[in-house]
């Protein structure tokens, strides 16, 4: 399981279906009885009541059935994603399939619109759910909407969005450095997922297999938080992926030494499914022989949480 959202858990009847998603093909069982598409899945022909089914790759293609705009989320989990654009999709081969919309703005959605699919890869095990967006889209057959690549997009899109015109600022210019210090933090960074796959990762890496990390049945059962939680040594570690806009740059030295951490606290927790964030501000500044010592807070936050799940006050030596 990637994110909390409820993923399709195949049955011994269904998964030829789900295995030919996660390889980019609809396949679709039909009669060698009567020539009848069957979806969904089952044992028989719900038109002849034959047995004799046989799994069939077809295009994708077909119109738009009807549609919903959903803009309460039907659960918590799906807040990211409204207003989802639920469908019901009429196959070329006569099935309707429930779905959602995506790579189409609510105004070109039309009742009847020519429709294709997409396949979208949405956990790293490779589970993939059937989307479909318009006929007439430049879209990519397959995307792949895995926490991982999630991050990795928004991290190309956060350093293309760099400010070019940062200060400089000599790290042995000591008044220049101290005017750094700061009360207020910097804008905040990109966001990534922090799913239940990454927090199992990291669970085998660490070896803390706590249920409270790895186990979401127990977890929702006995939690005092209702599922499962990452550890708060990965949100620390998972900064890295996240690039916080800074409007200065520290420059003139020739080394740069991380010294660890002053103080680092996990002050609330991150269910497995929350999209985390981070800022920072300069808290300290202090000239020693051997260099200039800059102090960092870095604050991690749950996506609209007041609380951060982690404070790191990093220390970095200018040399
Ligand atoms: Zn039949």
């Amino acid at each position: 399981m990637s994110t909390n959202k409820p993923l399709p858990t195949p049955t011994e009847i269904s998964a030829p279906y789900w295995n030919g998603l996660k390889a980019g093909r609809l396949t679709i069982p039909q009669c060698k009885s009567c020539g009848h598409w069957v979806f969904f899945p089952r044992r028989h022909c719900d038109k002849c009541w034959s047995q004799d089914l046989a799994w069939k790759e077809v295009k994708g293609t077909g119109t738009l059935y009807t549609y919903t705009l959903t803009r309460v989320p039907t659960l918590p989990d799906f807040a990211d994603e409204m207003p989802q654009k639920m469908a019901v999709v009429e196959l070329d081969e006569g099935v309707r399939i429930n779905t959602t919309l995506i790579g189409v703005d609510e105004s070109e959605i039309k009742v009847d619109m020519r429709v294709k699919p997409v396949f979208d890869t949405v956990s790293a095990d490779g589970t993939t759910l059937l989307r479909f967006t318009a006929a007439g889209k430049d879209m990519a057959e397959r995307i792949d909407s895995t926490p991982a690549a999630l991050a990795a997009a928004a991290e190309a899109a956060a350093s293309a969005a760099e400010v070019a015109d940062r200060r400089q600022v000599r790290f042995d210019d000591e008044a220049a450095m101290k005017s750094l210090v700061s009360e207020a933090y910097s804008a905040w960074s990109n966001q990534i997922v922090v799913d239940q796959a990454l927090i199992d990762e990291f669970a085998k890496l660490s070896g803390d297999d706590y249920w409270i990390h790895t186990d979401p049945e127990r977890a929702r059962k006995q939690s005092p938080f209702g599922g499962t939680i990452a550890h708060g040594a990965l949100v620390q570690v998972l900064q890295s992926r996240l690039r916080i806009p800074l409007d200065y740059e520290v420059v003139g030295f020739n080394n740069m030494v991380n010294y660890g951490s002053d103080r680092l606290r996990f002050p609330a927790p991150v269910p497995a499914g929350s999209r985390i964030h981070a800022r920072t501000r300069v808290k300290a500044v202090e000239k020693l022989p051997k260099g200039m010592q800059l102090t960092m807070e870095i604050v991690t936050h749950v996506v609209g949480s007041e609380r951060p799940s982690v404070i790191n006050d990093l220390v970095i030596l200018y040399m």
